[in-house]
């Protein structure tokens, strides 16, 4: 099981005290501020793993991919199309989650559930990309645990091994629930400053 540490909106003294007790993977769900705050600490530190957690615009990818080594937002043919042409151009194929929609909310990025599989599929075949897993957010209002259980089947009906689930508020159910990443923010780091 492994902790990314969801550093979004951190102050610089936060980030490096995590950095400090050896935690090396951290979840950041902007493209530019990620590359503000990670860049230069990059060429400096060993073993770190960066895994991008929010929705990606194409017109980013290229960014995304020369910078992260986990995508896990996956969750269109258009942005597969856009990260292996990224990748291609700039010699740098990170691996890729798809983050499926389980409570099939409106406002919510993810692929829908039922079309996971084609999406997988696609990702794989057509634009070779190194789908290892699933990625969710169930919604606010509801228990996660049926939400967590669903992308588990997913997950093992695709042959997918990595299960990115559970925040701060839910973790431990993720946890129980097969979840190989768990993303946290605030129980690690406290409040957010809002960006
Ligand atoms: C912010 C964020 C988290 C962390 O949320 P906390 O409740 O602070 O732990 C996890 N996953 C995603 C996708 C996020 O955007």
């Amino acid at each position: 099981m492994t902790l990314t540490a969801v550093s979004k909106t951190q102050p610089d003294e936060a980030i490096d005290a995590i950095l400090a007790t050896g935690q090396r993977v951290f979840g950041e769900n902007r493209v530019q501020e990620a590359q503000a705050r990670w860049t230069e600490r990059l060429s400096g530190l060993d073993g770190l793993e960066l895994r991008l957690i929010g929705p990606l615009q194409t017109n980013k990818a290229e960014d995304a991919v020369v910078l992260f080594d986990v995508i896990e937002t996956l969750d269109r043919e258009k942005l597969a199309r856009a990260l292996a042409e990224a990748a291609q151009k700039r010699g740098r194929s990170p691996r890729v989650l798809v983050q499926v929609n389980t409570g099939a909310e409106p406002q919510k990025a993810g692929v829908l559930p039922e079309a996971a599989a084609a999406l997988i599929e696609t990702a794989r075949r057509t634009y070779g990309l190194t789908v290892e897993g699933l990625m969710c957010i169930p919604p606010a209002d509801q228990e996660a645990e049926p939400h967590f259980a669903l992308l588990r089947d997913m997950a093992e009906r695709n042959g997918l091994s990595v299960l990115s689930m559970g925040m701060s508020g839910d973790y431990e159910t993720a946890i129980r629930c097969g979840a190989t990443h768990v993303r946290v923010g605030t129980a690690l780091f406290g409040e957010r400053n809002r960006p």
